[in-house]
């Protein structure tokens, strides 16, 4: 069995990996896909230290750190339950294989909710966007939409405001459901528009960037579009929790509820990054969390009654 088996190969996971690895003991990751999210974005300018760095630039570098350690990783296979034996944690997989371990990591990550409208795939990362703190400053001086008008959507569309020529927010709902602050806030700045009542229906561009969006009201049917050069979609972002569901406590999002520590409901088992109730979901803070997890899950093995 694995002294740390680390379920999830982001950067929460692989920091987790390297960290454990480090204490000499026995370490695994087992990976639907080693990299997450990292994989699906261009320009990365927020990783401190590094100015500027490309998602899978910056993943294959994350596997070649952690391989550097003979971890063992099973990459292209998905947890699908966990379970709490008496002295091990059972980690089955979708293949039918099962893995046991002292203590588990989990950093299986999270997802954008997507639109679902003709363009969004074709023009993510050329002008569709999910996280203003990453990708806000590439809009400078443009004009933006926000979809979604909860506080996710409010708070970018105030976060925008400061950066961007425009900001147009989008609500498919006749109102806004973001706390009243942060409504007050929203209509007190005088670069945004509000649209309520509004469905999405495509992202338009040239061919290699967007260049606007089209909705339609849902009160008059009539079908519009807004000239503008950015899209931030706010419609949620969901924890990849769906295999724990009954199994350790999870926040009414979803998201499995952490201690300081890293630790979960369930004894031996830790959390990091995005899939965890921890506010910020960025990769600086997902790599910190996965150390914190792995040193708790260190601390957690060396008092474990020696058998
Ligand atoms: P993830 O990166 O989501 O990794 C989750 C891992 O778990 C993956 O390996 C996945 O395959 C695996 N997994 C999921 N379910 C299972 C399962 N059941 N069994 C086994 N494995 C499973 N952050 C920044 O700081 N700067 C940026 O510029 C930036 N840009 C972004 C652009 C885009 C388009 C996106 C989508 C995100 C961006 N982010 C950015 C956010 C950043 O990518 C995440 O905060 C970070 O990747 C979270 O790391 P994580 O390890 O917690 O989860």
């Amino acid at each position: 069995p694995y002294d740390v088996l680390i379920v999830g190969g982001g950067p929460a996971g692989a920091s987790a990996a390297i960290y454990a690895a480090r204490k000499g003991i026995r370490t695994g990751v087992v990976a639907e896909r080693f990299g997450g999210q990292v994989q699906d974005t261009m320009g990365i300018e927020n990783f401190i230290s590094v100015k500027e760095t490309q998602g899978p630039k910056l993943a294959a570098e994350l596997e070649a750190h952690v391989d550097s350690y003979g971890v063992d990783v099973m990459n292209l296979q998905r947890a699908k339950s966990l379970v709490r034996g008496d002295d091990m944690i059972e980690i089955k997989l979708e293949s039918g294989a099962a893995l046991r371990a002292k203590s588990v990591v989990i950093s299986t990550g999270a997802r954008w909710r997507e639109m679902n409208v003709p363009g969004e795939k074709e023009y993510r990362n050329k002008g569709v966007a999910y996280c203003p703190h990453c990708d806000g400053p590439l809009f400078k001086g443009k004009r933006v939409a926000v979809i979604g008008g909860g506080n996710s959507g409010v708070e970018a569309a105030i976060d925008l405001a400061g950066l961007v020529e425009h900001v147009t927010l989008i609500e498919f709902d006749s109102q806004l459901r973001a706390d009243a602050v942060l409504q007050r806030k929203l209509h007190s700045l005088p670069n945004v528009g509000v649209i309520v009542s509004a469905q999405s229906t495509e992202v338009t561009g040239d061919g290699s960037k967007v260049n606007g969006l089209t909705y339609k009201d849902r009160i008059s049917n009539e079908v519009k579009h807004i000239e503008l050069e950015g899209i931030f979609v706010q419609i949620g972002l969901v924890p990849n929790t769906e295999w724990l569901k009954g199994t350790l406590e999870l926040s009414n999002r979803g998201e499995i509820v952490i201690d300081a520590k890293g630790q979960t409901s369930i004894p031996g088992v830790f959390a990091a990054g995005d899939v965890t109730t921890v506010p910020y979901k960025q990769i600086v803070i997902a790599m910190g969390e996965g150390s914190k997890a792995a040193l708790s899950a260190f601390d957690y093995l060396i008092r474990l009654p020696v058998p």
